[in-house]
C-alpha cells in the first residue's frame, strides 16, 4: 500500500525491510529505496532534492544509515548533502572524481542545468566493492555494476526477496541512452548478464514511475530479456527506429529506448 508521508513524498512497503519512497509531484516521478536490516540501513538514491528526504527516512528507520547513489545524475543525488555517511561503488571512474577527499564529478555525469540543479561536493565515507555483499543484518544485497544509461550506474540485487533495484537501467517509459556517456554496447552487456543471472521470478524496482498515482514502478525478467533482444537487433542493424535525433526504438509495450549517435559507440548507427 502506498501512503502519503507529507504533501510531497509517498512511501510503499515492498517487502520485509524494503521501502519505496516516491515523489509523485516531481515531473520525473523519482523513486528511491530504503533497506533496513537488523543492524544497519541503506538508502539507494535520494531524489532530485526538491524536498529533503531525510525526515521520510528517519520516520522509517533508526538504524545507522549509509546512502548509496545508483549513479550521479542530478535527479538521484539531490539530497546527499543531508546525510553523514555516503558510499560509492568502488569503480576506477568514481575514484577518479575524488579530489582532496571530496567527490567532484564533471558536469556531464551530473547534468541538471535546465532545472538549475547542481552537484554539491560530498565526502565518500565508504567505497563498496563491486559484486560484494552488503550485509545489513538479516538482509543482504549484492552490488552490481550495471553500466549503459551511465558508466558508473550500479544496481542492488536482493536474492532473498527476489528483488533487483535497478534505478535508471530499466523503468517503464523511454529509457535514456541519448544522454552524455550513455553507451549501447555497455547496455547490452549489462542486460545480457542480468538476463542470464537473476532468477526469473525477480521483480525489478525502478527509479522512475509511470504515473503520479501509480505505486513503485516494477518491471520483470521478461522486460530485461526484451531489452536484450532489442539491443541485439540494434547492434545487428535489424531494428528500425521510430524516430531520429534522438533515435527512438520500441522495446515492448512498456518501454522504448532513446539513443544518440554517440551512444552507439563501436556499433553502426542507422
Ligand atoms: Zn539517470
Amino acid at each position: 500500500m502506498m501512503r502519503w508521508f507529507d504533501d510531497w513524498y509517498v512511501v510503499e512497503d515492498i517487502a520485509q525491510g524494503v521501502f519505496a519512497i516516491g515523489e509523485p509531484k516531481y515531473e520525473q516521478l523519482n523513486w528511491s529505496y530504503l533497506l533496513e536490516g537488523e543492524r544497519e540501513a541503506m538508502l539507494f538514491d535520494t531524489g532530485p532534492g526538491e524536498r529533503n528526504i531525510k525526515p521520510v527516512v528517519d520516520s522509517l528507520t533508526k538504524k545507522p544509515l549509509t546512502v548509496l547513489p545508483s549513479h550521479l545524475h542530478y535527479d538521484h543525488i539531490g539530497n546527499l548533502k543531508h546525510f553523514e555517511t555516503i558510499a560509492f561503488a568502488d569503480l576506477p571512474l568514481l575514484r577518479s572524481f575524488e579530489k582532496s577527499g571530496l567527490i567532484e564529478p564533471p558536469y556531464d555525469y551530473v547534468l541538471g542545468a535546465e532545472e538549475s540543479r547542481a552537484w554539491i561536493n560530498v565526502k565518500a565515507s565508504r567505497w563498496l566493492s563491486v559484486d560484494g555483499t552488503i550485509d545489513l543484518g538479516g538482509l543482504s544485497a549484492t552490488l552490481l555494476h550495471t553500466p549503459g544509461h551511465s558508466p558508473e550506474s550500479v544496481s542492488l540485487h536482493i536474492p532473498s526477496r527476489n528483488l533487483l533495484l535497478a534505478a535508471d537501467l530499466v523503468y517503464p517509459g523511454p529509457l535514456y541512452a541519448q544522454v552524455p556517456n550513455a553507451n549501447l554496447p555497455g547496455y547490452l552487456e549489462t542486460v545480457l548478464r542480468l538476463r542470464d543471472t537473476i532468477a526469473p521470478v525477480t521483480t525489478i524496482l525502478c527509479g522512475h514511475g509511470e504515473a503520479p498515482d501509480a505505486p513503485a514502478p516494477r518491471l520483470y525478467h521478461a522486460d530485461i530479456a526484451d531489452l536484450a533482444s532489442a539491443l541485439t537487433a540494434i547492434r545487428d542493424g535489424k531494428a528500425t527506429p521510430t524516430a531520429c535525433d534522438p533515435y527512438e526504438f520500441r522495446i515492448n509495450s512498456r518501454m522504448t529506448l532513446l539513443a544518440s549517435k554517440a551512444s552507439f559507440g563501436a556499433w553502426q548507427a542507422p
